[in-house]
């Protein structure tokens, strides 16, 4: 029997709300799940916490963490790196926990092709006006990286088919409720009823 956990990514574009998904799968403590925090060149927003949000290091570090094969998988989103550390994450699943990726996808699409035991879960906004709305309420980017956000995403959409399951957030509480039905179902949890 394999007591392993499963890696569940959770993919989209940016600004679809992954964060606000996952923040909520994370209090349902019968679905054992982990959260991955990655490494990222980006520097912090306000609020966001090293070690919490992400790992913030320079370029020097991230290359130095790619060249010593720490990370699982890496990209590049919009000028900056983004990566998941290895270890915590095998840890976990030696753990029979499930970790939650929150990740691009690009990183997305090597974790499917070269991990066994995924799932992996696109994320999808209900119109492209919702998400350009919510890119634009952070707030916290320049009009340039609001518009590389937004053809970033068109090209991201086209690549939901690599995904196990397609899962629109048109609110929050029902996207939660509906990927809490797969990891039921995918046997990552079980029944709470
Ligand atoms: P943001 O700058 O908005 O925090 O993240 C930009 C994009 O990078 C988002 O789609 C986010 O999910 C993704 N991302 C965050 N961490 C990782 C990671 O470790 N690997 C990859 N491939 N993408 C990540």
């Amino acid at each position: 029997m394999n007591n392993k956990g499963k890696l569940i990514i959770i993919s989209g574009p940016s600004g679809v709300g992954k964060g606000s998904v996952n923040g909520e799968l994370l209090q349902n403590k019968d679905l054992k799940l982990e959260y991955s925090v990655s490494m990222t060149t980006r520097s912090p927003r306000e609020g966001e916490v090293n070690g919490v949000n992400y790992f913030f290091v320079s370029k020097e570090e991230f290359a130095n963490a790619i060249v010593n094969n720490e990370l699982i998988e890496y990209a590049n989103f919009v000028g900056n790196s983004y990566g998941t550390p290895r270890k915590y994450v095998e840890e976990k699943l030696n753990q029979g926990k499930n970790v939650i990726l929150e990740i691009e996808v690009d990183g997305a699409t090597q974790v499917i092709r070269s991990e066994d035991n995924v799932l992996s879960i696109f994320l999808m906004p209900p119109t492209l006006n919702e998400l350009e709305s919510r890119i634009k309420g952070r707030a916290t980017e320049s009009e340039d990286k609001i518009k590389a956000r937004l053809d970033k995403a068109l090209l991201e959409i086209p690549l939901k088919h690599n995904y196990d399951y397609v899962v629109e957030n048109d609110s929050v509480e029902n996207a939660v409720a509906k990927i809490t039905d797969i990891l039921i179902r995918e046997k990552c949890a079980n029944s709470t009823e």
